[in-house]
């Protein structure tokens, strides 16, 4: 699984960072398992109100590895690029070919002369489905060796730290019959990565000493994930199966399945038995043409042995028809109930994908339009949950209400009722014409991806598809098939159900029969049973659709995709314009037409400043209920955008909240879709008591508020807590997020109805318009949102006071010891904080930069590229001191600061920052020898260069980074590249010693200007020690007014 989620930290500096490092680190950890399932959902930024589910992409459906032997001589002929065996969107710019090799490894070439980055992934045919009974979480075990050496580069470092100092990172994850390795790079260097690469697949060392030891990194992983509820059902599913079939088995393994006697040799068999390169699939992307990457491939990867091994086979099912018709009820450890329905069909993900466009469509006449209706469930996600060529789970996850709970019988039967209109429908063709056709669209315009997501994905899917043809373009049905649909259709019936009732003792009500049971590894309690006669009677009496109905036609498919022509002064060309005052009499806008991706889509983003919501916790807490009800509101008329690729977001901010739009430029559709999210703004301005009660929104959403506060302390991983307190004790105005539940008592209708008014009419509001959209377009959506909200808005809003980052006095150190706020949490877990000083900005359209601030920002950029790699071998690999370890800097709002982050069940906090301390002062030896080396400096320095100019990947990257410049008021857009500028001009005069002294000066002990608050947060069972470190100022959380009293704040831009 995610082997590094930490050496990728790669954060934004917003506010949602922290936000943004658990929505990475979920990225990856759900690739293994309890997988797609919140990769699919993690949309919404603050707290886990998942929009929809969407269906699983790294899937394996028939797997015929394809057998074309071509050798030396046959590739002679071959050596044309055969982009035109593949199909590809109408944007994409690249060339491919493909090639099999004489070990018979198949390849995907990708040549992107436009790219920054090179990347690559390969995939071998094995995963734990493929683990010995004996040795359960073997597969996973063998991914992270792979990682500790080879022959030719022994070092446990040498691949990562390669790739470290060519800006780039490497992950791995291992899922039910596939194994994935990916890196990226930047592109000059991808030769030598790949040359490190093969060497996993050629010749690993398999050292006994590093396995001895990597066996904790995996079971600090199961620790990690084991009071996670999405594990533990995820758990649930496998030990109800069928103990014969490959998926029962506990895949991740802990130190009780891996250290067993002779593991080493079993480790070295199991390798020897899987990883063979007709077993493999590889694919590379990167600047050079395609010649030279299909020089380099056939170079380093012909040279893996092929064993001629077998794709392993699976035969036996997980829920034959002894293990169906069950239902299981399960204890939760967060509050709030879920009902999981989940039938096992034939491998094909296509079809699981078109079954989720119905049965997780949110629309009038949808399950989960009808659930809510009658508050019963706050959300409902379809699709497939794990694809392998044996099966395909498809799975119906509902969020129930107290109620829901107690008519969860009727629940279940509304969705056959549903699948009972579905199969009397398999006939209507138009219903699938339309998704083909957005499926079509979707295709044709697609924006290029991040060249690591891209490659792994394709990686994936070339286990299981042998038609070139269909690699970038699985999986999609793209033709309309009645019969493949109504067989599938057949098997969704009570008797082949297996369903779960799943929640916390806290919160369960109604009669639950005794939980007897206990899950081995996670320690679940449950209940399993048949499925009484009575009710599978009940859900098979479904011929009244009581309310339900299938989707009627899309009005959000676009038909406009012109291009608008480039645009003509240079100036439009480079950073967003502001339009002038009195063109919007509401609002500030941003214009920017793109010219850089040239896609027929645009982003438009809306500010909306206001000092209510950080008056205190009790306005916070009301703003997040006011985000609840907007997005209840918003969920059912705009579903049907968002199959279209029009998506939305709503989100509450410390100074207000942002709406952001994004779609097709297609001007009426677009205009329809920014009138129907506006109007719903207007309508909350506008509410009395009777109009508030007929949204029928309200109550939903406070349960949904109460109980988001309710699981905060068990769904916040403690890293993130840590940083989360980091910035109360480093914002002048700012509390903890629990200290809205306090408030709780005090929301009431009136007041939110107030609220719903003031918050409109004391805000300022900033726009940002951005993509194929001309000026005159622009101004045209601004002014409609205007007119929507003319009543609600005033155009002279009161000023916001920005908010203050405190600064830590020079040469001091602070720290915050606090208990972990899960009492049952044994993990603890450190922030380590190193000021250094203010960012540049840019007033008045000119950047303000210092020599001072710009040489600050460069030796931190340095400092970073330099320590990165070197922190996560020592902290993590060689000490074991927890799953998450990162070495990383940091900016928000406009302070920069360099960072350590750890969390462990093994170690207190205390011993924690101690390691951490111990590393970065051993570090100096490092950076002092660098300081000799005017060569190696100047390496790194090409290195930074490099990353700070990479183009942006898609619009929507670009429009974030605009966006984040524009609310924060730094307005600087060319950041990285004026940085990149100072020190390819020499403009910062930095050199080697330059380094060694902000180093010793702003991180190591005893620095005259280091400025460090250390967040300490113990877990169960931990104590504060006796004895303070000398040197450091202790202070507990109800020290933390203080010293923001006494601070002072840095200078706001
Ligand atoms: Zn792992």
């Amino acid at each position: 699984m995610a082997e590094d989620d930490q050496r990728l930290l790669k954060l934004q500096d917003t506010e949602e960072s922290s936000q943004d490092e658990e929505d990475y680190a979920q990225f990856k950890e759900n690739q293994s398992s309890p997988s797609c399932w919140s990769r699919t959902k993690r949309w919404t930024k603050k707290h886990p109100i998942a929009t929809k589910i969407s269906i699983v992409s790294f899937i394996i459906v028939a797997a015929v590895v394809i057998g074309i032997a071509v050798g030396e001589a046959a590739r002679k002929n071959e050596s044309k690029d055969s982009s035109d065996a593949i199909v590809k969107p109408e944007t994409d710019r690249r060339s491919y070919r493909v090639v099999t090799l004489s070990n018979e490894l198949r390849a995907l070439l990708i040549s992107d002369p436009e790219t920054d980055y090179g990347a690559a992934a390969l995939t071998v045919n094995v995963g734990t489905m493929s683990d010995p009974p004996d040795v359960l979480g073997l597969a996973h075990f063998c991914e992270h060796m792979l990682f500790l050496g080879t022959k030719k580069y022994p070092g446990e470092d040498d691949y990562a730290g390669y790739l470290s100092e060519n800006g780039g990172y490497d992950n791995a994850f291992t899922a039910q019959e596939v194994t994935n390795y990916h890196f990226k790079i930047e592109w000059g260097a991808l030769s030598g990565a790949l040359d490190r690469f093969s060497q996993f697949f050629i010749s690993p060392l398999f050292t006994a000493s590093s396995a001895g030891r990597e066996m904790n990194a995996v079971a600090s992983e199961h620790g990690k994930n084991i009071n996670n509820d999405q594990w533990r059902l995820w758990q649930m599913i496998k030990t109800v199966s069928n103990p014969k079939s490959p998926f029962h088995k506990f895949s991740t393994g802990n130190i009780e399945t891996l250290n067993v006697s002779g593991i080493h040799d079993r480790l070295l068999e199991f390798h020897a038995a899987h990883y063979s390169a007709n077993q493999m699939q590889l694919v590379v992307l990167g600047r050079h043409d395609l010649h030279d990457l299909e020089n380099w491939i056939t170079k380093y990867f012909s040279l893996i042995p092929n064993t001629n091994a077998e794709a392993p086979r699976f035969s036996v099912q997980p829920f034959p028809s002894d293990y169906a018709a069950k239902r299981v009820w399960i204890e939760l450890l967060s509050d709030g109930h879920l009902l999981q329905l989940r039938w096992s069909l034939s491998p094909s993900d296509a079809i699981g994908d078109y079954l989720g466009s119905f049965l997780g469509d949110e629309g009038p006449g949808s399950i989960i339009s009808v659930l809510r209706g009658r508050k019963w469930a706050t959300k409902l996600s379809a699709g497939s949950e794990v694809s392998t060529r044996l099966f395909l789970l498809y799975t119906i996850s509902i969020t129930l209400t107290d109620d829901g709970l107690a008519n969860a019988d009727e629940i279940v039967r509304y969705v056959f009722r549903y699948v009972n209109l579905m199969k009397a429908n398999v006939v209507d063709k138009s219903l699938w014409d339309e998704r083909i056709l957005v499926d079509d669209i979707n295709f044709r315009y697609k924006s290029y991806s991040d060249p690591d997501r891209y490659v792994t994905s394709i990686a994936s899917t070339m286990q299981a598809v042998v038609d070139p043809a269909g690699f970038l373009l699985a999986p999609s049905l793209r033709v309309y098939d009645a019969d493949r649909l109504r067989e599938a259709l057949s098997v969704l019936t009570p008797e082949n159900l297996v369903l779960f009732i799943a929640s916390s003792s806290n919160s369960r009500t109604g009669s639950w029969p005794d939980l007897d049971q206990t899950e081995k590894w996670y320690g679940t309690k449950y209940h399993y049973e048949s499925i009484p006669n009575n009710l599978l009677k009940l859900w098979n009496d479904v011929n009244d659709p009581n309310g339900l109905s299938l989707p009627t036609r899309n009005r959000f498919i676009p038909t406009n995709f012109t291009l608008l022509p480039e645009p003509s002064s240079q100036a439009a060309a480079e950073s967003p314009q502001l339009m002038p005052p009195g063109k919007t009499p509401f609002s500030s806008l941003w214009w920017k037409h793109d010219a850089e991706f040239r896609l027929p889509r645009m982003n438009l983003y809306f500010s909306f400043t206001t000092p209510l919501t950080y008056r205190d916790p009790f306005h916070s807490a009301m703003a997040y209920l006011y985000e609840y009800v907007m997005k209840n509101l918003l969920y059912e008329p705009l579903y049907s955008a968002t199959l279209a690729s029009f998506t939305y977001s709503v989100d509450m901010t410390y100074t207000g909240f942002t709406v952001k739009l994004s779609g097709y430029s297609d001007e009426v559709i677009m205009s329809n879709f920014v009138r129907d999210v506006f109007t719903r703004f207007a309508n909350l301005g506008r509410l009395n008591t009777t109009s508030l009660d007929n949204l029928g929104r309200y109550d939903l959403s406070l349960d949904q508020l109460k109980l988001y506060y309710a699981n905060y302390p068990t769904s916040q991983q403690p890293y993130l807590t840590a940083y989360d307190y980091s910035n109360v004790v480093l914002e002048k105005i700012r509390w903890p997020v629990l200290e809205g539940e306090k408030t709780l008592g005090n929301i009431t209708k009136e007041a939110f109805i107030a609220f719903a008014k003031d918050i409109l009419s004391t805000a300022s509001v900033t726009c940002l318009a951005h993509g194929n959209v001309n000026k005159v377009q622009a101004l045209g959506y601004v002014r409609l949102v205007e007119s929507i909200l003319k009543d609600e808005l005033r155009s002279s809003p009161p000023v916001v006071p920005p908010p203050q980052r405190l600064q830590i006095p020079a040469n001091s150190s602070y720290i915050l010891r606090m208990k972990g706020l899960d009492p049952a949490n044994v993990n603890s877990a450190i922030r380590v904080v190193y000021q250094i000083g203010q960012a540049c900005f840019s007033a008045k359209r000119q950047p303000v930069c210092s020599s001072e601030k710009l040489r600050l920002t460069v030796l931190l950029a340095l400092l970073e590229l330099k320590i990165k790699n070197p922190c996560f071998d020592q902290l993590r690999t060689k000490e074991q001191l927890g799953y998450i370890v990162a070495c990383r800097t940091h900016r928000f709002e406009n302070v920069l600061s360099f960072q350590v982050i750890i969390q462990s069940a093994t170690y207190d906090a205390d011993y924690l920052r101690r390691r951490s301390d111990a590393f970065v002062d051993s570090f100096m030896t490092t950076i002092e020898s660098l300081g000799r080396s005017e060569t190696e400096y100047r390496q790194l320095e090409q290195s930074a260069i490099d990353q700070l100019t990479a183009r942006r990947i898609s619009l929507q990257e670009a429009s974030d980074a605009y966006w984040d410049e524009i609310t924060s008021g730094e307005n600087l857009f060319n950041r990285s590249a004026q940085i990149a500028a100072s020190i390819r001009n020499g403009i910062d005069r930095t050199g080697p010693g330059d380094l060694v002294d902000f180093y010793r000066n702003y991180v190591a002990s005893g620095g005259q200007q280091r400025r460090r608050l250390v967040v300490e947060l113990y877990g169960a069972g931990r104590r504060f020690p006796v004895v303070d470190p000398p040197g450091s100022i202790v202070l507990t959380t109800s020290d933390v007014a203080e010293f923001k009293h006494t601070a002072k704040a840095y200078e706001h831009p």
